[in-house]
């Protein structure tokens, strides 16, 4: 599996699995699962409720720990603050049943971002979490985030696919060394992605499906990726992207689908119904 190395100089595969919207239970069978297909990088957070599948599930397949990259994140803190983020990585850590986590993602840009990512520098640097990130941040908040703290972040995970391509953002984390993963990378199989004409003939092309056109797009834009699939052929279809090379004119036809369609905006809140209950349905 290729992997890139973060900004602290520790190695990050490209292609990860992810579990959000997967109970905890159904978690260990498809974490077991991603792992047999050859997955080295795990992706949760403590508010999807499946840590614990997560580290039942490393656990169960013998595989070394050090051999597996794991990620949790950090929810926003209903008592925001320094010691309440050192207690949430150290609860996931329980749940996951490890010493340390390979990644710890401040989630969201909300709370009290600061004295969240001061705690984080320390959880750094205590050997906690081998490298710390953000999620969700714009490029106005990381810039204030960075101007304000020694560690760059390693990573900012975020909304990437080809109906929200994010040109800008792969640009400005290329100059800050920071490495963007997408969220969502297959739109959560919304805006009929799958169907997509111009995709569909893509794919039909280099004889790959949809799916693997739209990962590997991603991954020629250095853009990682953690897709989520809890059935076995699409786990192993979403690796099987690097036997192919899309070429200037399909990723000409692929910039022509952008339309900036968000699945969640972290930036307008404001006017949506139960802005609590959308910022607890899209983590
Ligand atoms: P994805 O874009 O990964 O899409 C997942 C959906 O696509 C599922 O319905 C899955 O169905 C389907 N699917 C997967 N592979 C294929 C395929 N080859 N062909 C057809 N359908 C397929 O969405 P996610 O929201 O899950 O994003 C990926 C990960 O990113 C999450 O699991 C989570 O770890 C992380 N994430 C982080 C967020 C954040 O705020 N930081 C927000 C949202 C997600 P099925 O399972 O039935 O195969």
């Amino acid at each position: 599996m290729k992997s890139v190395k973060l900004n602290n100089g520790i190695e990050m595969p490209m292609v990860g699995f992810g579990v959000f919207q997967v109970s905890d239970e159904e978690t260990e069978k498809a974490v077991l699962e991603a792992l047999k297909a050859g997955y080295r990088l795990l992706d949760t957070a403590a508010v999807y409720g499946n840590e614990a599948g997560i580290g039942r599930a490393i656990k169960a397949s013998g595989i070394p720990r050090e051999e597996i990259f794991v990620t949790t994140k950090l929810w926003i803190q209903r008592e925001n603050g320094y010691e309440n983020t050192k207690k949430a990585l150290e609860d996931s850590l329980t749940r996951l049943g490890l010493d340390y986590v390979d990644l710890y993602l401040m989630h969201q840009p909300f709370g009290d971002v600061h004295e969240q990512w001061r705690a984080m520098e320390d959880l750094y640097k205590a050997g906690k979490a081998r490298a710390i990130g953000v999620s969700n941040f714009h490029m106005d908040r990381l810039m204030d985030l960075i101007t304000c703290h020694e560690i760059v972040p390693a990573v900012n995970q975020i909304e990437t696919h080809p109906f929200y391509q994010r040109d800008a953002e792969i640009a400005f984390h290329k100059e800050l060394g920071i490495l963007q993963q997408a969220w969502a990378p297959l739109a959560e199989g919304k805006f009929e992605i799958f169907s997509n004409p111009i995709l569909t003939q893509i794919a039909q092309k280099h004889g790959k499906s949809v799916a693997q056109v739209v990962l590997r797009w991603l991954n020629q834009r250095g853009v990682a990726i953690i897709p989520k699939s809890v059935k076995v052929e699409r786990m192993l279809e979403n690796r099987e992207i690097f036997d192919f090379t899309l070429d200037e004119q399909d990723l000409a036809q692929i910039a022509t689908l952008n339309r900036d369609e968000i699945i969640f905006n972290h930036r307008d809140q404001i006017g949506r119904a139960s802005c609590r209950e959308r910022v607890c349905l899209y983590v």
